[in-house]
C-alpha cells in the first residue's frame, strides 16, 4: 500500500493563542513493501506526522493518500474504517493499552470490533502468539501476570490480529534492555518480509534506522528535510551534523572496513557485535 503526503500541514489548536504549528509542507512517498524511518530530535514532528497515517489527525493543509484512499485537508467527513484496519500502529509503551481479562481475549478485542468471526479472531490470536514467540499458556493468562517484555508482544500482537498492511512502529523499543531490544527489532524485521508488509519505524535510534530501513526521512521543526538510502543519509555527515544526527557506529564500522578490503559492501551488512 503506497502512502503520499503531499504539502501536508499540521496546525495544533489553531486559531488560538496556542496555536502551533508541528508540520509544515511534508512531501514524502513511502513505497508499497518499503521498510521507510522517520528519524528526528524530539518536538520535530515525527509523531504529529504518524498520527496522520491512519486518520488519528486530519490534516491543516495539504493531503494523504493511502492507498486508493485520499485525505485531503477540510472539514468533510470521511469514513476512515477502512484505513484504520490496513493501517497498524504500536504505540510507545503499547502494553500499557492492555486491559482484557485474558491475553486471548485482548488479542482478539481488534479484529471482533471489526466483524471478524469469533473462530476466525481465536485462529489469528494463537497463531500470532506462536509466530511472536510466546507459550500458548500465555492465552489463558491475564496479561498483567505477565512480564514486560511478553506484555508488548501481546500488545503487538492486538495490532497484527487486525491484518494491517501498513504497520507504524513508534519508537517500539523504548524501555526495553538492549537484548529485548534487537528481539523486537528482529521480530518486526521478520514479520516486515514474511507478511509483506509496509512498514514505518519512528525512532531516535540511528543504528535501528541503519540497519533495518531501506528508506530514511530526516525531520527537523515540523519539515521533511532530507530523504534518501540509509547509505546516502549516512554518507553525508554535513547534513547530519547540521540537524544534530550522529553517524551509527554500524555505518562507521563498514566505512572502516569498506576502506581496509578497498572496495564498498553491496549494502549495511554489519551489526553491532561484528
Ligand atoms: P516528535 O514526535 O518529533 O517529538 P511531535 O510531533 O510530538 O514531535 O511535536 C511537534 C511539535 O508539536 C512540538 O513543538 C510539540 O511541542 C507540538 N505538539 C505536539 N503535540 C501537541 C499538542 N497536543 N498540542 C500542541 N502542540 C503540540
Amino acid at each position: 500500500m503506497d502512502i503520499t503526503l503531499q504539502q501536508l500541514g499540521y496546525i495544533y489548536a489553531k486559531d488560538t493563542p496556542f496555536e502551533k504549528r508541528a508540520l509544515v509542507d511534508v512531501d514524502l512517498h513511502i513505497p508499497s513493501g518499503s521498510y521507510f524511518a522517520v528519524i528526528g530530535h524530539t518536538g520535530s514532528g515525527k509523531s504529529t506526522l504518524l498520527q496522520h497515517l491512519n486518520g488519528l489527525l486530519k490534516p491543516s493543509e495539504g493531503s494523504i493518500q493511502i492507498g486508493k484512499m485520499l485525505i485531503p485537508a477540510g472539514k468533510k467527513k470521511l469514513d476512515l474504517k477502512l484505513v484504520r484496519q490496513k493501517v497498524g500502529i504500536v504505540f510507545q509503551f503499547p502494553e500499557h493499552q492492555l486491559f482484557e481479562e485474558t491475553v486471548l481475549k485482548d488479542i482478539m478485542f481488534g479484529p471482533m470490533n471489526f466483524g471478524v468471526p469469533e473462530q476466525v479472531a481465536e485462529a489469528r490470536a494463537k497463531e500470532l502468539v506462536r509466530l511472536l514467540g510466546l507459550p500458548e499458556e500465555v492465552l489463558q493468562k491475564s496479561p498483567f501476570d505477565l512480564s514486560g517484555g511478553q506484555m508488548r508482544r501481546v500488545a503487538i500482537a492486538g495490532v497484527l490480529a487486525m491484518e494491517p498492511q501498513v504497520l507504524v512502529l513508534d519508537e517500539p523499543t523504548a524501555g526495553l534492555d538492549p537484548r529485548g531490544r534487537h528481539e523486537i527489532m528482529d521480530l518486526f524485521a521478520e514479520l516486515h518480509r514474511t507478511k509483506n508488509l509496509t512498514t514505518i519505524l519512528v525512532t531516535h535510534s540511528m543504528e535501528d534506522a541503519a540497519r533495518y530501513a531501506d528508506y530514511i526521512a530526516i525531520m527537523h521543526e515540523g519539515r521533511c528535510v532530507v530523504t534518501g538510502t540509509p547509505r546516502e543519509i549516512f554518507a553525508d555527515e554535513k547534513t547530519l551534523k547540521a540537524y544534530r544526527l550522529e553517524v551509527p557506529r554500524i555505518v562507521r564500522f563498514q566505512k572502516q572496513l569498506e576502506q581496509r578490503i578497498g572496495r564498498e559492501l553491496p549494502e549495511l551488512a554489519l551489526t553491532e557485535e561484528e
